[in-house]
């Protein structure tokens, strides 16, 4: 079985975690905090909060915001439902957007679209836009930080496919996912489909020391230890606010500190992948009959997305690889056709990401994908297309 993702797991992880094991932290010891420095430098932030998941870390990054029950998050639809659901954790209301039909990122019209909706006829205390950059492309970040100070919202990236991944402008200054350039904050996942694996866990980054503050005690129910009685009594502590175990431990926290070291170079790996699939599909016969992702320097490709132009075909492409052994998969179904988000929402409100799902393929895209085996995603792909 090929599969499209997986982690890669070396000898120094297993050591790395075997220490751990072997320690007197298991949780909440030193590992935490040298993981958190190291994301903190990899992501030129000042600030980074591990915890329990990706999901975990936007509903800490949206609540540090002062995100609540009267507020409003708005979300591309092509995107993993936790973008959204972080927001109704909190009572907030989720207002989807619709994305570019050519790569799911979310679509600036629409965007804008729902900005005046909400300006107009929504009473809100605080508004947050997540733009997702999708398989490991940028979102437009710069373009959608000016659409947020027009209309008074902040921004939360995504960033759960993206570590790594760059954006150029016209005159080659370079935005870096995560790095909060134009945004107050970034979450990523350490999902083993993910860049950095950890089992489970997530981040929150930020430049905001105070909003690294608000999510570090929201990590770990509300409490605050840092109070004026510490010297005297140091066992003393108060919970001044309602906040989760949302805690990554020492274990998972070695794991990453080893996965990052890698980073760059699974990336390099990644690229190589999508260079070898671009020349493929672009001198195949069956060239005419799939879109392929454009091979940018900054794409950071957590996947390779490939989009068939006959309607309707895609769901047999996905049996016949299956059959032969290729596990593909499809990112994503949109938020909205979910039985739980569903019923708010039109599917005709949403043409980009009717079309973006009805036709992707994610197809295996992961640092230990060998040569041999990419050949047979390839060659299995042009007999379905024959
Ligand atoms: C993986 C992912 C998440 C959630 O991360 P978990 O670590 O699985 O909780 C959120 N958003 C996107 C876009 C993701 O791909």
């Amino acid at each position: 079985m090929i599969p499209y993702s997986k982690q890669t797991i070396e000898e120094v992880d297993l050591e790395a975690v075997t220490e751990v094991l072997n320690s007197s932290w298991l949780t909440q010891g030193p590992k935490v905090p040298e993981f958190e420095n190291h994301l903190s430098e990899a992501f030129r932030v000042k600030r980074a909060v591990a915890c329990s998941s990706g999901t975990a870390a936007l509903q800490l990054a949206y609540a540090s915001l002062g995100v609540n029950s009267e507020s409003i998050g708005i979300v591309p639809s092509i995107t993993f439902a936790a973008t959204a659901n972080a927001y109704r954790y909190l009572g907030a209301e989720v207002i989807l957007c619709d994305v570019n039909e050519e790569d799911g990122i979310i679509n600036l019209a629409s965007l804008e679209e729902k900005l005046i909706h909400a300006r107009k006829n929504h009473k809100f205390n605080i508004g947050v836009i997540s733009p997702v950059s999708l398989a490991g492309k940028m979102a437009p970040l710069e373009k959608i930080y000016k659409l947020a100070k027009e209309y008074d919202f902040l921004v939360v990236e995504d960033a759960s496919h993206s570590p790594g991944a760059y954006s150029e402008n016209n005159i080659g200054q370079k935005t870096y996912s995560a790095s909060c350039k134009w945004t107050e904050a970034a979450t990523v996942s350490f999902h083993p489909v993910k860049h950095i694996c950890c089992g489970e866990g997530g981040a929150v980054l930020t430049h905001s020391l105070d909003l690294g503050r608000k999510a570090e005690r929201l990590r770990s129910h509300g409490i605050n230890r840092n109070t004026e009685q510490a010297e005297q009594r140091p066992w003393y502590y108060e919970q001044v606010e309602l906040g989760w175990n949302f805690r990554l431990t020492d274990i998972q926290a070695a794991l990453g500190i080893e996965q990052l070291k890698r980073l760059n170079t699974s990336i390099q790996r990644r690229h190589a992948i999508a260079h070898e699939y671009d020349i493929a599909f672009s001198e195949a016969e069956f060239r005419e009959k799939i879109d392929r992702p454009t091979l940018l320097d900054g794409h950071a490709w957590h996947l390779y997305v490939i989009r068939f132009k006959q309607q309707g075909i895609r769901d047999q492409a996905y049996h016949y690889l299956k059959e032969k052994g290729i596990i593909t998969q499809i990112h994503y179904i949109p938020v909205y056709k979910h039985p739980y988000h569903a019923g708010h929402y039109l599917e005709k409100d949403f043409p980009g990401a009717e079309a973006y799902f009805s036709s992707c393929l994610s197809i295996p895209m992961h640092p230990s994908l060998t040569g041999k085996e990419q050949e047979d995603v390839i060659k299995a792909l042009g007999d379905f297309l024959r």
